[in-house]
């Protein structure tokens, strides 16, 4: 019988040559263009086959620890359900609490532990570079599922994703991010995501406080992608193609009074939607607190319900291929 390193296409092996095959995801640094179809490629696939047939066998026999030191909904429980549909099982640690680490154990000494009993780690963790060190301390893939005000590159790569699957192309797009820009993960993840497109404009719209680091605006600027920055969003909703809105991040402020500030400063409802085209999305990485009217969920622009189940293919996506099903 061939190993499964020479035949890709057993049922039960895996393919060690495979480009993404072991390899961590951090940033969105790491994705190219082209890397970008061939995850929406599998993504789509995906998508065919959990609506097809629910779940199948291809990480039969895999584990996931899925470990998490910040709260999460969607993140942990779509790589939970990816993981699950994709045949393949999972240890799941969303209360650090009950395990060793309230005891003190380092971030490094978690992950080769868990290392031990599992294929892929995904990881959550309140500081910027954890991830960077805790894939440097693992032999496993490590996935980075947001790494405090840093990244967020699987969020980032469902955005796009959605992006693609609703308008149908990632260029010629002008894309509004609005709210928190300084401590939004998921929007640092993004914009240097879309800056590889062709004729991008980015805009953001934030309190002054709440601005876009500069870091990733000079990221952005390198590509030759125009970006603005504006404090009203009147002066881009009508030429906007995606408006991605960001929840305030109560939890990253040092002075709570600042929060109350800037909480509430903008709201999407109905009445501020006349002014956007018809043929444009608005999206949020989720949870709202008040920043999207529940009022406006039922327009047909309201994409922020089917990006979350976009999330689900992408997730599967990514665990194929490290894991070299994919
Ligand atoms: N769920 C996203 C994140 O983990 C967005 C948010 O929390 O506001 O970054």
């Amino acid at each position: 019988m061939p190993t499964s390193s020479t035949n890709p296409h057993l049922p039960f092996g895996e393919n060690k040559n495979a480009e993404w095959y072991g390899k961590d995801i951090i940033s969105v640094k790491q994705f190219k263009r082209e890397d970008l179809e061939y995850v929406f490629g599998v993504a789509h696939e995906m998508r065919g086959m959990v609506e097809r047939i629910g779940t199948f066998d291809l990480l039969k026999g895999k584990i996931l620890a899925n470990l998490f030191y910040e709260p999460s909904t969607r993140t942990s429980s779509s790589f939970t359900a990816a993981m699950e549909r994709l045949g393949g099982s999972v240890i799941p640690i969303n209360e650090v609490k009950y395990s060793s680490v309230s005891k003190g154990e380092s971030l490094p000494d978690t992950i080769r532990t868990l290392e031990c009993y599992a294929d892929v780690i995904v990881l959550r963790h309140p500081e910027t570079g954890s991830a960077a060190i805790a894939a440097k301390a693992a032999r496993k893939p490590v996935i980075n599922a947001g790494d405090g005000v840093g990244e967020h590159p699987t969020q980032a790569l469902l955005d796009t994703f959605t992006i693609m699957e609703e308008l149908g192309r990632l260029d010629n797009l002008n894309v509004t991010m609005l709210g928190d820009l300084k401590y939004g993960r998921t929007v640092h993840s993004l914009a240097r995501l879309l800056s590889q497109f062709s004729n991008i404009k980015l805009n953001y719209v934030s309190p002054e406080i709440l601005r876009m680091p500069k870091e990733v605006m000079d990221e952005v600027a390198e590509k030759g992608v125009p970006q603005a920055e504006f404090n009203s969003l009147e002066q881009v909703l009508p030429q906007t193609d995606v408006l991605y809105v960001t929840r305030v991040q109560k939890e990253r402020f040092e002075d709570p009074a600042d929060y109350e500030k800037v909480k509430g400063a903008y709201v999407i409802d109905p009445d501020v939607m006349k002014a956007a085209k018809q043929d444009m999305i608005v999206m949020h990485p989720l949870p709202r607190v008040g920043e999207i009217s529940p009022d406006f969920d039922d327009d047909p622009r309201a994409a922020y319900f089917r990006q979350m189940e976009y999330g689900l293919y992408v997730r599967m996506a990514l665990l194929a291929m490290v894991l070299g099903k994919a």
